[in-house]
């Protein structure tokens, strides 16, 4: 079945197709500057060239219109008409407590899907304009919904509450959901896989540390603690996100630097994290490596704050679950950070983890990266979030 996935922000559209019996990915690409001027288009079909054009796309129908001409074009196109592509996949940021699962698409979903919106005021909008754009160009495909947050739906009570006044749980649904779900589901099954065994048997711990990045411990098969919250702030020290901070913090701040907690939460999702932290120098892991090579200390800091974090969710995780069998990195620095690995896996002597430093040179690429002996193996396990949304898009249409 070829599946056409669709992750649709405010002014950019990622897509993929892919063939969901062979695992091929046919092409991929991204609309950018959707609705303001110097709009363009970047295809890649398979085994093809990746090029970009500028194309006007004054809103998301015209970037979604942009989209199925490339794919059926006669010369970077990889499918000769519309009718070849089965099905559409879109990744829908919050499902609020709604969705435990991905859904076929119909006019109650779409409705369900406004009603959590404002639990996701940035990205659910722009999702749902993805899906009416794609109903419009291709009326009759069947689309289904996967949500970032449905995986951690089957956290218990006293992990997704929070120690507010109960009421505003029951009026506002104030909460913790969790993001990343798609990837956290994938990456934990592919382990088990991997390793041989049920998911259900294991205590997995998933670090998915890319840009944006969160920790899950995923048990008896289920999803029982994950570090992102009512929204995708809380938790770990990210790119630009401060992740966990005392909430006194906005309002002593708002107060000293005159800002509303509009303006603070901007500040806290935009400019903290290892960018902030850093004093500026980068979001980009790269860039900070380099600079903490050529001796900028706060650069070295910033990711020394980072890594700690992340080993205190190890920590906490393991405490969650009386144990832990696997800890898997993923994700853009999961998976190719080195020395980050490294720095996470030098807290971890007490749990008995020893690091294979050979193995641990790798990037991108499934590997254990613990001794054979070590008491609780450590794995990178690439994630791939697009190929299990259209994994889940083909089994249920
Ligand atoms: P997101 O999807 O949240 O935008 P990604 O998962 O793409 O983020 O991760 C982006 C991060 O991955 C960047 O900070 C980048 O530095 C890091 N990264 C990507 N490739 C490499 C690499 N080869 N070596 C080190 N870091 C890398």
């Amino acid at each position: 079945m070829n599946i056409l996935v669709i992750n649709c922000g405010s002014s950019s559209l990622k897509y993929q197709l892919i063939d969901s019996d062979s695992k091929d990915v046919l092409a991929k690409g991204l609309c950018e500057r959707i609705g303001i001027e110097g709009s363009q288009i970047t295809h890649t079909p398979k085994g093809g060239e990746k090029k970009t054009e500028q194309i006007p796309m004054p809103d998301h129908v015209a970037a979604v219109d942009a989209v199925l001409a490339k794919l059926t074009d006669a010369t970077v196109g990889v499918v000769t008409s519309l009718d070849q592509i089965d099905a559409v996949g879109h990744r829908i940021v919050h499902g609020g407590e709604k969705f435990a699962s991905s859904v076929v698409i119909t006019d109650e979903v779409i409705k369900a899907i406004e009603e959590v919106s404002d639990l996701a005021p940035l990205h659910n909008p722009a999702n749902l304009i993805g899906i009416r754009s794609c109903q419009k160009l291709m009326p009759g495909v069947p689309m289904v919904a996967v949500f970032d947050t449905a995986f951690h739906q089957t956290m218990p009570k006293k992990a997704y509450l929070y120690g507010l006044p109960y009421e505003y749980y029951e009026k506002y649904k104030v909460r913790r959901y969790g993001f990343h779900g798609t990837s956290h589901d994938y990456v934990s099954g592919r382990i088990a896989q991997i390793l041989g065994k049920k998911r259900e048997d294991l205590k997995i711990i998933v670090c998915h540390l890319g840009n944006g990045a969160s920790v899950s411990a995923v048990m008896n098969g289920e999803c029982v603690d994950t570090s992102m919250g009512l929204t995708p702030l809380e938790g770990l020290i990210m790119g630009t996100r401060c992740g966990d901070i005392d909430p006194a913090v906005i309002g002593f701040l708002a107060q000293k630097e005159g800002k509303t907690a509009e303006e603070m939460i901007d500040i806290c999702n935009k400019k903290s994290g290892v960018l902030g932290l850093s004093g500026g120098v980068s979001s980009d892991f790269r860039d900070l490596a380099a600079a903490e090579e050529s001796g900028n200390e706060l650069a070295s800091t910033a990711l020394s704050a980072w890594s700690y974090r992340v080993a205190k969710y190890i920590g906490a995780y393991t405490a969650a679950m009386n144990g832990v069998d696997v800890i898997v990195f993923t994700a853009g620095v999961g998976e190719n950070n080195i020395t980050a690995r490294a720095e996470i896996m030098s807290y971890l002597g007490y749990l008995g983890v020893t690091v294979n430093e050979d193995a641990n040179c790798v990037r991108g690429e499934e590997v254990e990266i613990s001794t054979a002996d070590s008491n609780v193996k450590v794995w990178v396990v690439p994630t791939d979030e697009e190929m299990a949304i259209a994994e889940q898009t083909a089994a249920l249409v």
